[in-house]
């Protein structure tokens, strides 16, 4: 059959929906402080989340600290295990094991990266599972994948509520992904399949990523290329959620006191253009970024309730 309407232009469209990260993870918050209330009231019982961080990358060093300033305003316990850059991967372990033998620890989590001296899968592995709030743990990937019950990695997570929220029922959407690590892209994916989307994995072989990307009503970009998905690249009206956080040098801010010049940071996907095409997108910051501290929340709540044998709160 004919065409009778002409194909929507890019001129024709409004202004993308600005999707507000920051305040859906503010609500989400309140509902996990709530329910920690709730819980401790009731029951008697405080989550308690344990951080272990090797070393002292400084990004690392602020990652942690507002993992624990975000558990404390949430009414939950955080505590803080810092080891030496040098650490041996036994003593690494040991800790682990100690922490996944304490009935007192609800949520275990080792800031990434560690020190190439130690074998990133193997603390992954070491981990108990019930007690694997990244959703990193080999287990948890697979229960994943299979459909069941499960700890579903945070920033995947993060970026199926916005979805959800924006677009109401996923079903039969066509999703692509693109970036395929274990702790973004594979996860999404998952998660996207198990909304009943019609989902394609892109990475850094895929060939005509423009087009493939043209195709999606559901972009999700993790790919850390500051800016590599343009406008032209978007279907119109398509949902843009951008993970990526890329710092780029911004001469146009003036120069620190040192005389080098300042930064920003950007997404994968090029914002101005996007939101020129798109039905709606994320920022970078304040889009998929708060959401990701807040599913750390929450998966910490659900992981003290299900140790516990209690009725999951509905957060
Ligand atoms: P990784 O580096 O682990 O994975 C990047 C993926 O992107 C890979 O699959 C790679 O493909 C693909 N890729 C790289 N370059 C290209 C390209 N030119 N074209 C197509 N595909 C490409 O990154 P992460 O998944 O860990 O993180 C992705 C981004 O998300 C980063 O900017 C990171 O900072 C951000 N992030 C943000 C979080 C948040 O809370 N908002 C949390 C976690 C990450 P291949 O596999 O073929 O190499």
């Amino acid at each position: 059959m004919a065409h009778t309407t002409a194909p929507v232009e890019e001129k024709d469209l409004p202004d993308a929906r600005i999707i507000d990260g920051k305040l859906f993870a503010e609500r989400l918050r309140e509902d996990i402080a709530a329910a920690v209330t709730n819980l401790e009231s009731e029951h008697g019982l405080r989550p308690r989340l344990d951080v272990v961080m090797v070393g002292d990358n400084p990004a690392s060093r602020i990652y942690v600290r507002n993992k624990r300033w975000q558990t404390e305003l949430a009414g939950m316990d955080s505590v803080e295990h810092r080891l030496p850059g040098n650490v041996p991967e036994s003593d690494l372990l040991a800790l682990i094991g100690r922490l996944n033998d304490d009935s007192a620890v609800n949520g275990i989590l080792v800031q990434l990266p560690l020190p190439s001296h130690i074998d990133e899968h193997k603390v992954i592995t070491a981990i108990s599972p019930e007690k694997d709030v990244d959703g990193f743990h080999v287990v948890n990937v697979g229960r994943l994948w299979i459909g069941a019950d499960t700890r579903v990695p945070c920033t995947p997570y993060g970026c199926l509520l916005l979805l959800r929220d924006v677009l109401g029922d996923l079903k039969g959407k066509r999703a692509l992904v693109l970036g395929r690590s274990n702790i973004v892209g594979k996860p999404m994916a998952a998660l996207l399949l198990a909304e009943h989307c019609t989902v394609t994995i892109a990475h850094s072989k895929t060939e005509d990523l423009p087009a493939r990307c043209r195709e999606a009503e559901i972009l999700v970009a993790a790919v850390g290329r500051a800016e590599l998905v343009r406008g032209d690249w978007i279907k119109p009206g398509a949902t843009v959620i951008d993970v990526g956080i890329n710092r780029v040098r911004a001469p146009d801010r003036g120069a620190h006191q040192d005389g080098s010049p300042r930064s920003r940071l950007v997404g994968d996907v090029a914002f101005d253009e996007a939101r020129r095409v798109a039905g709606a997108i994320t920022p970078v910051p304040g889009g998929v970024g708060p959401m990701t501290i807040a599913c750390l929340l929450r998966n910490t709540l659900i992981a003290a309730v299900r140790q516990n044998g209690l009725p999951e709160p509905a957060v």
